[in-house]
Protein backbone atom coordinates (compact mmCIF):
# COMPACT_ATOMS: atom_id res chain seq x y z
CA UNK A 1 0.00 0.00 0.00
CA UNK A 2 2.47 2.31 0.85
CA UNK A 3 6.53 2.54 0.15
CA UNK A 4 9.09 5.39 0.85
CA UNK A 5 12.36 5.84 -0.40
CA UNK A 6 15.75 7.84 1.40
CA UNK A 7 12.59 10.80 2.91
CA UNK A 8 14.95 12.86 4.53
CA UNK A 9 13.78 16.40 6.54
CA UNK A 10 15.67 18.92 8.32
CA UNK A 11 14.38 22.13 10.45
CA UNK A 12 17.47 24.52 9.96
CA UNK A 13 20.38 22.43 12.26
CA UNK A 14 17.71 19.44 12.99
CA UNK A 15 18.09 16.47 10.93
CA UNK A 16 14.38 15.50 12.14
CA UNK A 17 14.71 12.64 9.74
CA UNK A 18 17.56 11.29 7.35
CA UNK A 19 17.35 8.22 4.87
CA UNK A 20 13.89 7.04 6.00
CA UNK A 21 12.57 3.67 3.74
CA UNK A 22 9.89 1.45 4.80
CA UNK A 23 6.91 -0.50 3.12
CA UNK A 24 3.75 -0.82 4.54
CA UNK A 25 1.69 -3.94 2.50
CA UNK A 26 -1.94 -3.54 1.93
CA UNK A 27 -3.71 -5.17 4.83
CA UNK A 28 -1.00 -4.86 7.28
CA UNK A 29 0.04 -2.88 10.08
CA UNK A 30 2.95 -1.30 10.90
CA UNK A 31 4.03 0.49 14.20
CA UNK A 32 6.49 3.22 14.14
CA UNK A 33 7.86 3.24 17.29
CA UNK A 34 10.57 5.51 19.07
CA UNK A 35 10.97 8.04 22.25
CA UNK A 36 9.41 11.80 21.74
CA UNK A 37 11.24 13.81 19.23
CA UNK A 38 12.66 11.15 17.34
CA UNK A 39 11.13 11.94 13.93
CA UNK A 40 8.06 9.96 14.01
CA UNK A 41 5.29 12.45 13.14
CA UNK A 42 7.65 14.11 10.18
CA UNK A 43 7.82 10.97 8.51
CA UNK A 44 3.98 10.66 8.78
CA UNK A 45 3.53 14.21 7.97
CA UNK A 46 5.84 13.53 4.57
CA UNK A 47 3.82 10.38 3.93
CA UNK A 48 0.36 12.64 3.93
CA UNK A 49 1.69 15.66 2.20
CA UNK A 50 2.18 17.83 4.49
CA UNK A 51 5.45 18.22 4.22
CA UNK A 52 8.14 18.47 1.39
CA UNK A 53 10.93 15.73 1.65
CA UNK A 54 14.61 17.39 1.56
CA UNK A 55 16.01 16.97 -1.68
CA UNK A 56 19.82 18.54 -0.84
CA UNK A 57 22.03 15.69 -0.67
CA UNK A 58 21.94 12.22 -0.72
CA UNK A 59 19.49 10.41 -3.14
CA UNK A 60 16.00 12.17 -3.82
CA UNK A 61 12.87 10.69 -0.96
CA UNK A 62 9.69 9.47 -2.57
CA UNK A 63 6.65 8.53 -1.36
CA UNK A 64 4.25 5.70 -3.47
CA UNK A 65 0.77 4.91 -2.57
CA UNK A 66 -0.71 1.82 -4.02
CA UNK A 67 2.54 1.82 -6.70
CA UNK A 68 1.71 5.62 -7.59
CA UNK A 69 4.41 8.14 -7.05
CA UNK A 70 2.73 10.19 -5.34
CA UNK A 71 6.02 12.36 -4.03
CA UNK A 72 4.71 15.81 -5.86
CA UNK A 73 0.74 15.44 -5.20
CA UNK A 74 -0.77 17.65 -2.48
CA UNK A 75 -2.44 16.26 0.27
CA UNK A 76 -5.85 15.71 -0.91
CA UNK A 77 -4.59 14.23 -4.21
CA UNK A 78 -3.04 11.42 -2.13
CA UNK A 79 -5.80 9.16 -0.71
CA UNK A 80 -4.75 8.68 2.49
CA UNK A 81 -6.97 8.47 5.83
CA UNK A 82 -5.24 10.81 8.86
CA UNK A 83 -5.32 11.28 12.19
CA UNK A 84 -3.49 13.51 13.65
CA UNK A 85 -1.58 13.47 17.30
CA UNK A 86 -4.19 16.29 18.38
CA UNK A 87 -7.29 15.03 16.51
CA UNK A 88 -7.48 18.55 14.12
CA UNK A 89 -11.84 18.08 14.22
CA UNK A 90 -13.40 21.16 12.82
CA UNK A 91 -14.61 22.84 15.53
CA UNK A 92 -17.76 24.29 13.61
CA UNK A 93 -18.98 21.15 12.27
CA UNK A 94 -20.85 18.47 13.92
CA UNK A 95 -19.52 15.09 14.79
CA UNK A 96 -21.54 14.15 11.29
CA UNK A 97 -20.16 16.54 8.96
CA UNK A 98 -16.88 16.38 10.65
CA UNK A 99 -16.42 12.50 9.12
CA UNK A 100 -18.35 13.44 6.08
CA UNK A 101 -15.65 15.90 5.26
CA UNK A 102 -13.58 13.41 3.08
CA UNK A 103 -16.41 12.07 1.20
CA UNK A 104 -17.95 15.32 0.27
CA UNK A 105 -14.33 16.17 -0.79
CA UNK A 106 -14.28 13.43 -3.07
CA UNK A 107 -17.44 14.24 -4.67
CA UNK A 108 -20.43 11.90 -2.60
CA UNK A 109 -23.29 13.80 -2.33
CA UNK A 110 -24.47 15.09 0.67
CA UNK A 111 -26.40 11.46 1.41
CA UNK A 112 -23.67 9.61 0.04
CA UNK A 113 -21.40 11.00 2.51
CA UNK A 114 -23.32 11.28 5.57
CA UNK A 115 -24.15 7.48 4.55
CA UNK A 116 -20.52 7.00 4.61
CA UNK A 117 -19.99 9.08 7.95
CA UNK A 118 -22.61 6.69 9.48
CA UNK A 119 -21.07 3.12 8.73
CA UNK A 120 -17.44 4.66 10.11
CA UNK A 121 -19.73 6.19 13.36
CA UNK A 122 -20.90 2.92 13.78
CA UNK A 123 -17.30 1.36 12.92
CA UNK A 124 -15.94 3.01 16.16
CA UNK A 125 -19.27 2.57 18.30
CA UNK A 126 -20.01 6.16 18.23
CA UNK A 127 -23.50 6.43 16.07
CA UNK A 128 -25.37 8.48 19.11
CA UNK A 129 -23.05 11.88 19.06
CA UNK A 130 -23.75 12.62 15.34
CA UNK A 131 -25.46 16.04 16.09
CA UNK A 132 -22.72 17.27 18.51
CA UNK A 133 -20.20 19.92 18.01
CA UNK A 134 -15.86 18.32 18.68
CA UNK A 135 -16.01 20.52 22.01
CA UNK A 136 -19.13 18.66 23.54
CA UNK A 137 -17.17 15.35 23.42
CA UNK A 138 -14.66 13.83 25.75
CA UNK A 139 -11.03 13.10 24.37
CA UNK A 140 -11.96 9.35 23.47
CA UNK A 141 -14.64 9.95 21.96
CA UNK A 142 -13.19 12.97 20.20
CA UNK A 143 -10.28 10.35 19.35
CA UNK A 144 -13.03 8.17 17.78
CA UNK A 145 -14.77 10.36 15.73
CA UNK A 146 -10.80 11.48 14.39
CA UNK A 147 -10.87 7.75 13.52
CA UNK A 148 -14.12 7.29 12.12
CA UNK A 149 -13.05 10.42 10.12
CA UNK A 150 -10.09 8.78 8.45
CA UNK A 151 -11.71 4.90 7.77
CA UNK A 152 -14.84 7.29 5.95
CA UNK A 153 -12.45 8.67 3.54
CA UNK A 154 -12.48 4.19 2.31
CA UNK A 155 -8.68 5.21 1.68
CA UNK A 156 -6.72 2.01 1.52
CA UNK A 157 -4.17 3.46 3.53
CA UNK A 158 -4.32 5.07 6.96
CA UNK A 159 -2.16 7.22 9.09
CA UNK A 160 -2.38 7.31 12.31
CA UNK A 161 -0.32 9.40 15.04
CA UNK A 162 -0.45 8.37 17.92
CA UNK A 163 -4.30 7.52 17.95
CA UNK A 164 -4.60 6.22 21.68
CA UNK A 165 -2.62 9.38 23.23
CA UNK A 166 -5.11 11.58 25.91
CA UNK A 167 -6.68 8.80 27.04
CA UNK A 168 -6.76 6.89 30.37
CA UNK A 169 -5.78 3.91 30.87
CA UNK A 170 -8.72 2.12 30.75
CA UNK A 171 -10.18 3.39 27.58
CA UNK A 172 -6.45 2.96 25.59
CA UNK A 173 -6.73 -0.73 26.82
CA UNK A 174 -10.54 -0.92 25.32
CA UNK A 175 -9.75 1.05 22.03
CA UNK A 176 -6.51 -0.78 21.31
CA UNK A 177 -8.83 -4.37 21.12
CA UNK A 178 -11.29 -2.30 19.20
CA UNK A 179 -8.57 -1.02 17.11
CA UNK A 180 -7.15 -4.38 16.18
CA UNK A 181 -10.76 -5.43 15.19
CA UNK A 182 -11.26 -2.68 12.91
CA UNK A 183 -8.10 -3.06 11.25
CA UNK A 184 -8.24 -6.44 10.51
CA UNK A 185 -12.19 -5.78 9.07
CA UNK A 186 -11.21 -2.66 7.01
CA UNK A 187 -8.27 -4.52 4.88
CA UNK A 188 -6.59 -1.29 5.02
CA UNK A 189 -2.66 -0.40 5.10
CA UNK A 190 -1.88 1.56 8.36
CA UNK A 191 0.55 3.01 9.52
CA UNK A 192 0.93 3.59 13.12
CA UNK A 193 2.97 6.25 14.96
CA UNK A 194 3.32 5.43 18.52
CA UNK A 195 6.12 5.56 21.58
CA UNK A 196 4.05 3.35 23.37
CA UNK A 197 5.59 -0.59 22.99
CA UNK A 198 2.21 -2.33 24.13
CA UNK A 199 0.54 -0.68 21.77
CA UNK A 200 2.81 -1.35 18.75
CA UNK A 201 2.78 -5.11 20.17
CA UNK A 202 -0.67 -5.39 20.58
CA UNK A 203 -1.71 -3.57 17.35
CA UNK A 204 0.90 -4.40 14.29
CA UNK A 205 2.22 -7.14 12.74
CA UNK A 206 5.86 -5.22 11.45
CA UNK A 207 7.49 -2.85 13.53
CA UNK A 208 10.23 0.02 12.92
CA UNK A 209 12.14 1.30 15.63
CA UNK A 210 13.44 5.12 15.11
CA UNK A 211 15.98 7.23 16.79
CA UNK A 212 17.24 10.18 16.46
CA UNK A 213 15.51 10.75 12.63
CA UNK A 214 16.80 7.05 11.91
CA UNK A 215 15.28 3.50 11.32
CA UNK A 216 17.07 0.87 13.73
CA UNK A 217 15.49 -1.74 12.92
CA UNK A 218 12.47 -3.37 11.45
CA UNK A 219 11.34 -6.37 10.77
CA UNK A 220 8.09 -8.42 11.94
CA UNK A 221 6.89 -7.41 15.64
CA UNK A 222 7.60 -10.59 17.18
CA UNK A 223 11.12 -10.51 15.92
CA UNK A 224 12.05 -7.35 16.53
CA UNK A 225 10.53 -7.40 20.36
CA UNK A 226 12.68 -11.11 20.32
CA UNK A 227 15.55 -10.33 19.23
CA UNK A 228 16.43 -6.46 19.54
CA UNK A 229 19.02 -5.65 17.25
CA UNK A 230 20.87 -3.37 19.54
CA UNK A 231 21.06 -2.49 23.52
CA UNK A 232 19.62 0.71 22.65
CA UNK A 233 16.44 -0.96 20.93
CA UNK A 234 16.12 -3.28 23.66
CA UNK A 235 16.37 -0.77 26.50
CA UNK A 236 14.38 1.28 24.49
CA UNK A 237 11.70 -2.14 24.28
CA UNK A 238 11.85 -2.64 27.87
CA UNK A 239 14.42 -5.18 28.83
CA UNK A 240 16.22 -3.53 30.95
CA UNK A 241 13.63 -3.38 33.32
P1 LIG B 1 6.64 12.94 19.68
O1 LIG B 1 6.63 11.48 20.08
O2 LIG B 1 6.99 13.82 20.84
O3 LIG B 1 5.40 13.36 18.98
P2 LIG B 1 8.07 12.73 17.12
O4 LIG B 1 8.87 11.49 17.04
O5 LIG B 1 6.75 12.75 16.45
O6 LIG B 1 7.91 13.14 18.68
P3 LIG B 1 8.72 14.98 15.40
O7 LIG B 1 7.53 15.80 15.71
O8 LIG B 1 8.77 14.30 14.09
O9 LIG B 1 8.99 13.91 16.57
O10 LIG B 1 9.99 15.92 15.54
C1 LIG B 1 11.31 15.50 15.21
C2 LIG B 1 12.29 16.64 15.45
O11 LIG B 1 12.03 17.68 14.52
C3 LIG B 1 12.20 17.26 16.84
O12 LIG B 1 13.48 17.63 17.25
C4 LIG B 1 11.33 18.49 16.59
O13 LIG B 1 11.63 19.50 17.53
C5 LIG B 1 11.73 18.90 15.20
N1 LIG B 1 10.64 19.55 14.46
C6 LIG B 1 9.48 18.98 14.06
N2 LIG B 1 8.72 19.84 13.37
C7 LIG B 1 9.41 21.01 13.33
C8 LIG B 1 9.16 22.28 12.74
N3 LIG B 1 8.05 22.54 12.04
N4 LIG B 1 10.11 23.23 12.91
C9 LIG B 1 11.25 22.98 13.59
N5 LIG B 1 11.54 21.79 14.14
C10 LIG B 1 10.64 20.81 14.02
MG1 LIG C 1 4.81 13.15 17.09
Amino acid sequence: ALTTQHLAKSFGSTHAVQDVSLTVRAGETLALLGPSGCGKSTVLRMVAGLERPDTGQGEVGRVEVGGRDVTALPPEARHIGLVFQDYALFPHLSVLDNVAYGPRMRGATRAEAHGRAREALELVNLPELSARKPAQLSGGQAQRVALARALATGSPLLLLDEPLSNLDERLRAELRNDLRELFGRVGAGVLLVTHDQREALALAGQVAVMRAGQLVQTGAARDVFDQPATAWVAAFLGWAN
